[in-house]
């Protein structure tokens, strides 16, 4: 048994140009082609002509703390130190590939390889001794969360780098590997692997002692290859991916069985209304309902860590926190990576995504090896 906090890194993006694309709050509820390609479609503002151009950027970074100013108040500033802070505002260079490196070895920008040594490793390492581990993604839309998690093009993330190293460890440690995937939409569990039959009203979720939460008859595939893998991601959609490894040390009569969840979570600005009508309908459905909770439970076990007293865990509230709880102040050792934008204009969601990652930073996890004799 040991007791282990959730380690916390946070990542800010460089400028962007396409600005409609990441300033599309809810891009992942209508037909993406549509809001993409007809912007002007959207009940939102038109965005502005040319992306980040004539933001200024609030954000810096010394070592592992990082400093943001309230554009209103030059004076105003607070700071926030995480475990890991990376600069991946300035600093880069694209090759011919469109690979993003920094523009001199041994730079300040921190590129996916970076991220992947000090976050994806670590996630490995733990699942192959027979921990659980999860790695989870928080922030705005647009502030780089599926970029660090499935990359884009040749910048491949972390899921994709992660698998890469997972099967290329096979030939001395042998784990089998086992790839789910779904959606919560609506409060409701889509099996991304089923897409042709979808089970009316979700899939069920079902709580054992013995392994806690977990998703009836979810479709589950044997898999023996990074490629593959990817071929199985092949939606964007805010998702959690799980990979149960099952490793059998035959010399000791051993098996060791551990899953890694991968959560890209849906956009953090849903969990708050902006006041209008609309809004506030919205607020009372359940499309937000997994982010408000999960909210709630990360802000309970950071009352219960620094000694607060703590009547109830609202784990059972959503389905994202009943398939989390064993990331959240559970067996696991937990990741999260929150992303921000360097704009003024984002200030006050990059604020309140530094708050959320802080108390996160708080939860502590009694992680144990799942080891048990080879049948
Ligand atoms: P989210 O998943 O949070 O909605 P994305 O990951 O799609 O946001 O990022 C929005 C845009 O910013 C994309 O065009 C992406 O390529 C770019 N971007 C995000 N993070 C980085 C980064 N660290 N380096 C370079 N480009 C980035």
């Amino acid at each position: 048994h040991s007791k282990d906090c959730v380690k916390v890194a946070v990542r800010v993006r460089p400028f962007n140009k396409d600005s409609h694309f990441f300033l599309f709050p809810f891009k992942s509820y209508l037909n993406p082609p549509i809001v993409w390609f007809c912007p002007s479609l959207t009940l939102l503002p038109p965005p502005p002509e040319r992306g980040d151009a004539g933001s200024r950027c609030i954000v810096s970074m010394v070592t592992s703390s990082i400093t943001i100013q309230d554009p209103r108040e030059s004076q105003s500033r607070r700071s926030f130190c995480f475990d890991y802070a990376y600069w991946s505002h300035s600093g880069f260079t694209r090759d011919r590939g469109g690979l993003y490196v920094p523009e001199e070895p041994g730079g300040r920008y921190s590129d996916q390889d970076s991220v992947f040594q000090d976050l994806g490793e670590g996630v490995l390492e733990n699942a192959l001794q027979g921990y659980n581990a999860t790695l989870l993604a928080y922030g705005q839309t647009g502030s780089g969360k599926s970029y660090s998690m499935v990359g884009y093009g040749p910048n491949k993330g972390l899921v994709p780098k992660l698998c890469d190293r997972l099967f290329h460890h096979r030939e001395n440690r042998t784990p089998g590997v086992f790839f789910s995937m779904l959606e919560i939409y609506n409060e409701q569990v889509v099996d991304l692997l089923s897409r042709g039959s979808r089970t009316p009203g979700g899939l069920r979720v079902r709580e054992e002692q013995q392994r806690g939460f977990y998703v009836e008859g979810l479709r589950t595939v044997p898999c023996d290859s990074a490629p593959q893998v990817e071929q199985l991601m092949d939606s964007r959609s805010h998702m959690l991916i799980i990979l149960q490894l099952k490793q059998i040390f035959s010399k000791e009569s051993i098996t060791k069985q551990s899953n890694i969840n991968l959560v890209d979570l849906a956009g953090s600005e849903r969990q708050r209304s902006s006041g209008s009508e609309a809004d506030r309908l919205k607020e009372g459905t359940a499309i937000n309902l997994s982010l408000t909770t999960l909210g709630n439970v990360i802000s309970s076990l950071a009352d219960v860590a620094v000694g607060k007293k703590v009547v109830h865990i609202p784990y059972r509230d959503s389905v994202l926190t009943k398939l989390l709880q064993s990331a959240l102040g559970g067996n696991s050792r937990t990741v999260m990576i929150a992303t921000l934008s360097p704009a003024d204009i984002c200030y006050e969601e990059s604020l309140s995504t530094l708050r959320y990652a802080e108390r996160a930073k708080r939860i502590q996890n009694r992680a144990v090896v799942n080891e048990s004799p080879t049948e």
